[in-house]
């Protein structure tokens, strides 16, 4: 007879919206099969110290729209660790548990990937959640949508000031090393310039705008992304007061607020598609590998892909973003082709 699945739900790393509609989905599909499910509470280091909860329907009642995760998340230095994921191991296989789900980011999927290759007795099935979208394999990952919408908000809100005093303001954004939320978020507030990780000398363009910034414009808003290598929005405008003194400039570093909230519609639907798809997964008889979305479409992605490979920002939405920012030079009309 084939081994009953029990499965174990962790949420690990940075928080993001829309963690609590998956690790519900999880329950709910997982019980609805049959199957048995417990919550592991602190991600790595909760598994380590089997801090664990059999989860039944109720548990996940009034859950999907709230931020965070009630599984809570953590870091963990000691699951870095051969020992500490020993102890894990240990841990879960106490409680009957040989199936692991995992939400959580490139971090998260890295220690997925070390404990499936060490533990073959465990399946690792990863759910990536993350408000950076930076993750391989996948269109979207949890949490995105939502801190996409509550920058956009926040920037809006700032051109209401920015524009009664003829201010301009840079406002810092999260992401990590990568500009998925200040590419979109700057075309969608609709900032005259969006500075990115993925391309150089970024300062560049803000001297450029600021050189033919004309005093009629109302309000001008520069999207900061946080991993830039020329430093943070306090550091670029420490280097570029000195050289516009004509100008006020302004940052606003809009941090956590960006990781809460309640999830939008979209990361609800999204986490709940692959919270089923990872119980599926597991039914089929997977063992390492993360669910994704792309091209409206749930996807298998091998877990050590994920880790291994990077994901990049199209050029277009790139090139999209500095053409309808308002530094461009004026030129001339292109004639049309007869
Ligand atoms: P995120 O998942 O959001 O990227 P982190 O990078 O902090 O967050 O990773 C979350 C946790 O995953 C870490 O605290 C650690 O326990 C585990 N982890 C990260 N990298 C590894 C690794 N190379 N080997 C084992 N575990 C890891």
């Amino acid at each position: 007879m084939a081994q009953k699945i029990v499965i174990g739900v962790l949420t690990s790393g940075g928080d993001a919206p829309g963690m609590n509609a998956a690790i519900r989905a999880v329950t709910r599909a997982a019980l609805n099969k049959g199957l048995e499910v417990w919550g592991i509470y602190r991600g790595y280091q909760g598994m380590i110290e089997g801090d664990c909860k059999k989860l039944c329907s109720e548990d996940v009642s009034g859950k999907i729209q709230h931020g965070g995760t009630f599984l809570q998340s953590a870091r963990s230095a000691e699951f870095k660790t051969v020992e500490g994921r020993s102890k894990a191991h240990d841990s879960i296989v106490k409680h009957g548990i040989n199936s692991l789900v995992v939400i959580g980011g490139d971090g998260s999927f890295a220690g997925a990937t070390q404990f499936a290759y060490e533990y073959p007795d465990i399946s690792v099935i990863g759910i990536p959640g993350t408000i950076d979208n930076d993750i391989y394999g996948t269109d979207y990952t949890i949490g995105y949508d939502t801190a996409l919408n509550t920058v956009i908000t926040a920037v809006d809100k700032i051109r209401d000031t920015a524009s009664s005093f003829n201010r301009i303001f840079l406002v810092e954004v999260m992401g990590r090393e990568a500009g998925f939320i200040a590419v979109n978020s700057g075309i969608a507030s609709g900032a005259e310039v969006i500075m990115v990780p993925e391309r150089k000398n970024q300062i560049e363009k803000v001297r450029k705008f600021l050189k033919q910034r004309a005093r009629k414009n109302k309000s001008s808003i520069i999207i900061v992304a946080e991993g830039l290598e020329e430093g943070s929005a306090m550091e670029i405008a420490e280097k570029i007061r000195p050289e516009f003194p004509q100008f006020d400039i302004k940052v606003s570093v809009l941090g956590y607020i960006q990781r809460g909230g309640s999830p939008s519609s979209k990361d609800r639907v999204i986490s709940s598609l692959m919270g089923v798809a990872a119980v599926e997964a597991l039914l089929e008889g997977q063992r390492s590998l993360m669910i994704g979305y792309k091209n409206e479409e749930i996807v298998h992605v091998p877990l050590n892909k994920t880790v291994k490979l990077h994901k990049t920002i199209s050029d277009e939405l790139l090139n999209v973003a500095e053409l309808i920012g308002t530094y461009a030079p004026p030129k001339d009309p292109v004639e049309p082709k007869p």
